[in-house]
């Protein structure tokens, strides 16, 4: 590494966006498309299989077509998902089909190392400076001395961006969030994540019936996630949590303890499982703590996006989502801004309003999650009650307003024998 002084460069851009996962890219995308100057850095020089998600509900398909994703790429990065079977370890399974079953879209299983880098091309295609191979090292936010800093590491040494607002895009250790002071202790901090791809029989193509995703509750507190993916691989996620679980991964390794929770999953009539004995296609990805939570989502000179702005766990669907919505709520807040026409706190205010019924209930699912007892109760109406499941899938897949699995009603629906 070139040391510092060398070959500093400043530049500057009216906004720097720092990670080019979904949330970064579709935000510049949309502030390069508004004629605004940005810049977005991304430390991989290519695309790596990282700890996250593919499954995604019709809705963020419904915002990748909004941002300019087009149907013959949306066909290539993702694959359609029928429904998504919970299953309980008493044996009681349900699907939810988010809206499938009365006409809407299905679900989707997303190729991410396609998805990912189409992404990037968008913002590409609208003027943005995307730097690969480009880790921001040091952020500033501004104050009454000067504006705002980014200091970033690339191959030809060190740099300096000095922007009107910064973004943090960059998942759930944000250096933005931080710079703010804005980071707290996720609210289910005892999680690892666990995911990787494995190769499997079907591929979605000439006429294979279409699979669902499973989401298969463990003993012990553990959960594993499968979601058929394009190019004939099956995406696993597991989330482990409890003390037993804790020491095996310690004892075992990822590897050991990833291969006994997938062995833990019961047989599918009608599945071949071929992805049960399938090649690894890629390194075991872990995220430990697993969420990421901050007290704001924005300041006078800085906003936070996707995860950046806070996960709480992939059981109840958050992420690719909210990461597409966050990025379309804060391009309008951003580009206001930048017009002398409004603050970022918009941004807050607006996430707030879209997602704070749908936090309530994820933590309420969450309640009944650490509660099996509880869960199973739920599973056996969920399973019983085709109208109670239509509108849990709904709410689950960011369709209808969360506040629906509020209402006493289907509350009652849900927990009254
Ligand atoms: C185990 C697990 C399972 C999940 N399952 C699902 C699921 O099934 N469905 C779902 O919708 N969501 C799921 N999620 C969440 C989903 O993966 C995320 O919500 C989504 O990837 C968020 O996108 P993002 O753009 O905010 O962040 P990311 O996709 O994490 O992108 C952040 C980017 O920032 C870059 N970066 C970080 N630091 C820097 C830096 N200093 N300088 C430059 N670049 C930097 C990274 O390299 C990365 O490219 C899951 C998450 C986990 C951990």
């Amino acid at each position: 590494m070139i040391e510092h002084g060398e070959s500093d460069r400043a530049t500057s851009a009216a906004v720097v966006v720092i990670g080019g996962g979904p949330a970064g890219a579709a935000l510049a995308t949309r502030l390069g498309r508004a004629g605004h100057g940005v810049v977005l850095l991304e430390r991989s020089a290519s695309w790596r299989w990282r700890a996250g998600g593919v499954f995604a509900s019709p809705a963020a398909v419904a915002e990748l077509r909004q941002l300019g994703l087009a149907d013959e790429v949306l066909a290539r990065v993702a694959r359609p998902i029928p429904a998504m079977r919970v299953e309980t370890p008493a044996g009681t399974a349900f699907e939810l089909s988010y809206g499938a079953e009365a006409g809407g879209e299905a679900a989707v299983g997303f190729d991410r190392s396609a998805l990912d880098p189409a992404l990037l091309d968008l913002a590409r295609d609208a003027g943005v400076g995307v730097r690969l191979a480009t880790t921001a090292r040091d952020v500033e936010l501004a104050d009454h001395r000067r504006g705002a800093v980014v200091r970033f590491d690339d191959a030809h040494g060190h740099g300096e961006l000095a922007p009107r607002v910064v973004v943090g895009a960059d998942g759930p250790r944000s250096l933005v969030a931080d710079a703010a002071g804005m980071v707290r202790t996720p609210r289910l901090g005892d999680r690892i994540g666990l995911t990787w791809h494995v190769a499997d029989d079907a591929d979605g193509s000439s006429g294979d019936p279409p699979k669902p995703a499973r989401m298969v509750l463990l003993r012990d507190g553990a959960y594993c996630g499968l979601a058929p993916v394009p190019g004939g691989r099956i995406n696993v996620g597991i989330v482990l949590s409890g003390r037993a679980w804790r020491e095996r991964l310690a004892r075992d390794g990822a590897a050991a303890t990833g291969e006994h929770a997938l062995r833990s999953i019961p047989p599918l009539p009608g599945d071949q499982e071929a992805w049960r004995e399938g090649r690894m296609t890629d390194a075991i990805a872990g995220a430990s703590p697993l969420g990421a939570r901050v007290a704001q989502r924005a300041g006078p000179d800085w906003l936070v996006v996707g995860d950046a702005a806070g996960f709480l766990d992939p059981f109840t669907g958050e992420g690719l989502h909210r990461a597409l919505v966050s990025a379309r709520l804060a391009a309008d807040a951003i580009d206001a801004h930048l017009r002398g026409r409004g603050d970022l706190a918009a941004y807050d205010r607006a996430m707030r309003a879209r997602f704070q019924a749908k936090d309530a209930v994820s933590l309420l699912v969450q309640v009944f999650l650490a509660r099996p007892r509880l869960f199973e109760h739920a599973a056996r109406r969920l399973a019983a009650k085709p109208a109670i499941r239509a509108t849990m899938g709904l709410v689950m897949g960011d369709l209808v307003p969360a506040s629906r699995a509020l209402d006493p009603a289907f509350l009652a629906g849900l927990l009254v024998p």
